[in-house]
């Protein structure tokens, strides 16, 4: 477990992700009812931009260090002002710092709303415990999340998001995620679950789309976004998103939000795709 989130925090990966993830989390708030949100790869939270980690690679300069300071007009700016407003207190920290998932979706959750985060690293664990230990609505667990999202389905509001956003160092993630989310989708039918994956090989990203079709997991959206033609040797250049029941303006708002974000973040050869997996 050597993956350190500190090197690509706010790069080009963690916009994508994290415009989809403010966009699901303000369809949810949308009625009064509660909802809950669970991640199963949490991190550590929050990432000083000028660290040792996020410093050396500045992968953040061609993602938050683009997106930041240009200015979208209507109506991108609506869908991505929630996003930027939560960003911005952070960035303008001196030294910046970057918001991760947990700290985004702590700022969209109201009184009634409720969070489950796992993350297995001690020190990256230690962290986010700083960072969000002890606010109100907030459980934090030192666990594998695999393990947490089994145990954790369903919530009791019935209602909510599954954030599943594993490191992929290990050849077999792919599988692992599968088949978690086959298991927690079995119990948890309801349920919107975001996988987000990096797309180095696209077989082997298509494959995991086939293999999550093939457990019977219905109306599943796939996003993918690059900022330049994809390669198996690093840097990162394409990743990709897999929704299960996405909210049903999702789609349309991807449509408008991808090619302004590729055209802003585009290093090369930017692009996007968005398609439903078969049978849904
Ligand atoms: N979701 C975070 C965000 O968007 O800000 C970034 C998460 S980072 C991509 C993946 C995290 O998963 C790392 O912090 C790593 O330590 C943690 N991790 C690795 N294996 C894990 C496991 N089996 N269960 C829980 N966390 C794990």
């Amino acid at each position: 477990m050597n993956y350190r989130h500190e090197f690509h925090a706010g790069n080009f990966a963690d916009v994508f992700k994290h415009i989809l993830l403010s966009r699901i989390l303000l369809y949810l708030r949308a009625k009064p009812a509660a909802f809950r949100y669970i991640e199963t790869h949490a991190g550590s939270g929050l990432y000083e931009l000028a660290s040792a980690g996020a410093g050396k690679t500045a992968e953040w300069s061609g993602g938050i260090g683009r997106l930041a300071p240009a200015s979208p007009a209507p109506p991108l700016r609506e869908l991505l002002g929630p996003y930027l407003e939560i960003e911005a207190p952070f960035l303008q920290k001196d030294p910046p710092h970057y918001a991760g998932s947990p700290l985004i979706a702590k700022a969209l959750l109201r009184r009634q709303d409720k969070m489950l985060l796992c993350e297995l690293h001690p020190r990256a664990f230690e962290k986010l415990k700083a960072v969000l230990g002890g606010e109100p609505g907030v459980k934090l667990f030192a666990m594998d999340g695999y393990m947490g999202l089994r145990a954790f389905v369903p919530p009791k509001e019935r209602r909510g998001l599954v954030l599943i956003d594993p490191p992929f160092e290990d050849p077999g993630e792919f599988e692992a995620a599968a088949d978690t989310l086959g298991k927690a989708w079995r119990k948890w039918p309801g349920g919107i679950y975001m996988i987000w994956h990096p797309v180095k090989d696209p077989a082997a990203a298509a494959a995991f789309g086939r293999n999550l079709a093939q457990r019977g997991i219905k109306r599943i959206l796939r996003l993918e976004f690059q900022v330049s033609r994809p390669a198996l040797q690093l840097p990162l250049a394409r990743c990709g998103a897999f929704i299960v029941n996405p909210p049903y303006l999702l789609p349309s708002e991807a449509k408008r939000i991808l090619p302004w974000l590729a055209a802003c973040l585009g290093a090369g050869e930017p692009g996007f795709s968005i398609n439903w997996l078969e049978g849904h």
